[in-house]
């Protein structure tokens, strides 16, 4: 069983003044935890904190009794982490990698080594792969190749930054289903920018933009939150930017030629708008909008 993660008031400013977290705190028990938010919100360097690679300038993380900021050769013992570009010999085969890494993570005995080896190239598909160059594989199975060598020495903590971003739908849907059988009983904390990927596998999450986090949650109570303040209407594209302006437009989307809105409001604004049944993608971007029209905002 796998302790929880507190990561209490963390900060971060690069050299270049960009203030990447700003005063982030959030808890992180077992299962799978979704950071969600746009390009540039500060995940990565996030998830590249925890995964001890890189400094904060303040504030701490704490995994059960594991300083994480401090305890760096502690953590490592336990992390397993996929990063956002995650770089491969190209001549070296899927198996002779995972070998080779396997060795580094102190699997020194052969036998069991192949146990281990095998048994990852079975959990992520790429069997049948195994001997072919990981330069030859395409970005689901370099995506899945990531995941095997995340999972090798047993991780209590498993970092997962944009997983998905440039996979094709079959390719993403495989990657979901890898992922969610890793467990519920490790930490594993996936950052993304894609709404589904949090929906489908994410139980707790968080809403994390310009380094600061906006929500966190269990996901049922955040969608939940939003029920009953969300409203839809069919109207002229040309239409949109005047509803903009009296309204708090959270989302547009084509629909037959014409935009469908949602409109994120305490009451119905009028008889022409329908209630939506609210789900994770209105609350992100009910969360990320400025809300200038409505009362007790945000979630
Ligand atoms: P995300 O993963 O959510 O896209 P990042 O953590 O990569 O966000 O970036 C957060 C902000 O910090 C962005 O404005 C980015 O340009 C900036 N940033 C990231 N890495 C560096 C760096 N090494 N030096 C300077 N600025 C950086």
């Amino acid at each position: 069983m796998s302790p929880e993660m507190i990561i209490t008031n963390l900060s971060k400013t690069y050299p270049n003044g960009v203030r990447a977290l700003r005063d982030v705190s959030l808890s992180i028990g077992r299962g799978m935890f979704g950071l969600l938010g746009p390009n540039g919100a500060g995940k990565s360097t996030l998830m590249r904190t925890i995964a001890t690679l890189q400094e904060a300038d303040a504030g701490s993380i704490t995994l059960g009794d594991i300083d994480v900021l401090t305890q760096k050769d502690a953590v490592r013992r336990i992390l397993g982490y996929l990063p956002q570009e995650f770089g491969v010999y190209p001549k070296v085969s899927a198996e002779g990698m995972l070998h080779h890494l396997a060795i580094l993570k102190g699997l020194t005995n052969a036998t069991e080594r192949k146990d281990i080896v095998e048994g990852l190239l079975q959990q992520t598909n790429l069997y049948t792969v195994r001997k072919k160059h990981l330069g030859g594989f395409s970005g689901g199975m370099k995506q899945r190749f990531g995941i095997a060598q995340a999972l090798l020495g047993d991780p209590k903590l498993i970092v997962v930054d944009e997983p998905t971003a440039g996979l094709d739908p079959a390719e993403r849907l495989r990657f979901h289903n890898l992922l969610s059988a890793i467990g519920e009983n490790i930490v594993v904390i996936l950052s993304t920018h894609i709404v589904d990927d949090v929906s489908v596998l994410c139980n707790n999450m968080a809403i994390i933009s310009e380094g600061e986090v906006l929500l966190t949650g269990k996901r049922i109570d955040v969608v939940a939150g939003l029920q009953g303040k969300v409203w839809r209407k069919l109207i002229p594209r040309t239409d949109i930017a005047s509803y903009r302006q009296e309204l708090n437009v959270i989302s547009t989307r084509l629909l037959s030629g014409q935009s469908l809105i949602h409109v994120y409001s305490d009451i119905q604004p009028d008889a022409t708008f329908d209630a939506v049944e609210a789900d994770l993608e209105d609350v992100y971007f009910a969360t990320l909008e400025p809300q200038p029209t409505a009362t007790g905002a945000g979630g």
